[in-house]
């Protein structure tokens, strides 16, 4: 009898082990939260422009080799997520506090257990850092994830803000051999290469954005072809009057060192520059800028030649007469923005915004003088021309 009990009570044993074996199998090992997968890509959407396509750009952009804190590869990821086509890093030459930060930390290993040299421009008079590498990373970036977006080699070139200032070198072939004490030599250099120098935040760590005796001589030798308007949330008004009356393309960059996820943070858009090209090729966007064609956002508002933002405020609005009382004299308009920007108009006293994807119906009355019906003129008050005026636009019907 007992020798029974035992028998039973190790199978009862047997078949419960059996049963938590199978209860367990089918509990996986891995379980993926995700619910769904969101692409994150946000489209910003510009129609054409005097039969150009715009691209976004940003120009001006910092990395962990230089003072940044973001590597090559995450900004262009960084780039794409925020609807960019066009971006350009440039780390500064002059002096990169990452390296110097890295050397530290590494120290220990080196061989002589010494703390390795940290050379920039002032303490070894020349660089050495390969900075075609630091390109190269951000290439192999968009070519690994086939993001459809053009990158441009550059550099900052920083000296003393008071008398010189910043400024960027842009499609360059090789970084490493612009480099001179002499920065006027160092221009010289860039333009051998086929490149082209933009001046940089012209009002920054100074109380004026107006030239210097550096300035003068570079300007005055035809070696500048564009300046920032806009750097980040700074706006320098001036800076439009002197890029029409010396021919310079206007630029709108971020200089992003941190990260650009506090611009999506305020509900906006990074600073960026708009290029009216042909289609997304170094030659065509070096084109475009040289002949000028290019607009600055930054902070919601929009700056540049008044031509070119009457060519994108009437190719972003679809604008049509909906009703004409004759008895009152008014005649009712449709205005429907099919961009992602918003444009703010002023009449009388009040702004209105229009939004992104959004219509508003506005009535214009008649010239009291003439008794004709006004067209739809509006004043856009985030937009900025020169001598940091709004531009009064007329709307084009029926398009
Ligand atoms: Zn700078
Ligand atoms: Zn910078």
């Amino acid at each position: 009898m007992k020798k029974n009990l035992l028998l039973l009570s190790v199978l009862l044993l047997g078949v419960s082990v059996v049963c938590a074996q199978s209860a367990t199998s089918k509990i996986p090992h891995t379980h993926s939260t995700r619910k769904v997968a969101v692409s994150k890509r946000t489209e910003i959407i510009v129609p054409q422009v005097n039969g150009y396509n715009c691209y976004k750009g940003d120009f001006h952009i910092h990395t962990t080799y230089s003072d940044g804190r973001v590597n090559p590869a995450g900004r262009v990821i960084e780039a794409w997520e925020d609807g960019l086509d066009i971006i350009a890093i440039t780390d500064h030459y002059e002096s990169r506090s990452g390296e110097k930060r890295f050397l530290k930390v590494i120290a220990p290993y080196s061989s002589d257990g010494k703390p390795m040299e940290y050379q920039n421009a002032k303490t070894a008079g020349a660089i050495k850092a390969d900075f075609n590498a630091i390109h190269q990373e951000a290439v192999d970036q968009l070519n690994k994830s086939g993001y459809p977006m053009l990158l441009i080699k550059g550099c900052e070139m920083a000296r003393n803000a008071k008398t010189h200032g910043h400024f960027n070198a842009l499609f360059l072939k090789n970084i490493n051999t612009v480099y001179n004490a002499d920065m006027k030599v160092a221009f010289e250099k860039v333009r051998e290469q086929g490149g082209i120098v933009i001046h940089n935040h012209p009002a920054w760590r100074r109380k004026t954005s107006d030239k210097t005796e550096f300035h003068e001589s570079v300007y005055g030798a035809n070696l500048i072809s564009g300046v920032e308007v806009a750097n980040g949330y700074s706006f320098y008004p001036h800076i439009v009057r002197r890029c029409i009356d010396e021919k310079l393309a206007m630029f709108g960059n971020t200089d992003v060192h941190g990260f650009t996820s506090g611009y999506a943070a305020n509900g906006d858009l990074r600073t960026m520059t708009l290029v009216f090209a042909k289609n997304l090729t170094e030659k065509a966007v070096k084109e475009a800028i040289l002949k000028r064609r290019t607009l600055v956002y930054s902070g919601g508002d929009l700056i540049g030649e008044e031509s070119w933002l009457k060519g994108l405020l009437n190719a972003s609005i679809d604008c049509r007469m909906v009703k004409e009382d004759a008895k009152k004299g008014v005649r009712t308009y449709q205005l429907t923005n099919h961009s992602s920007f918003s444009y703010h108009f002023r009449r009388g006293k009040t702004t209105y915004e229009l939004q992104p994807f959004k219509t508003v119906l506005f009535t214009f009355g008649k010239n009291k003088k003439t008794g004709e019906y006004l067209p739809p003129r509006v004043r856009v008050e985030n937009m900025w021309i020169a001598d940091y005026k709004h531009p009064t636009i007329e709307l084009e019907l029926d398009k």
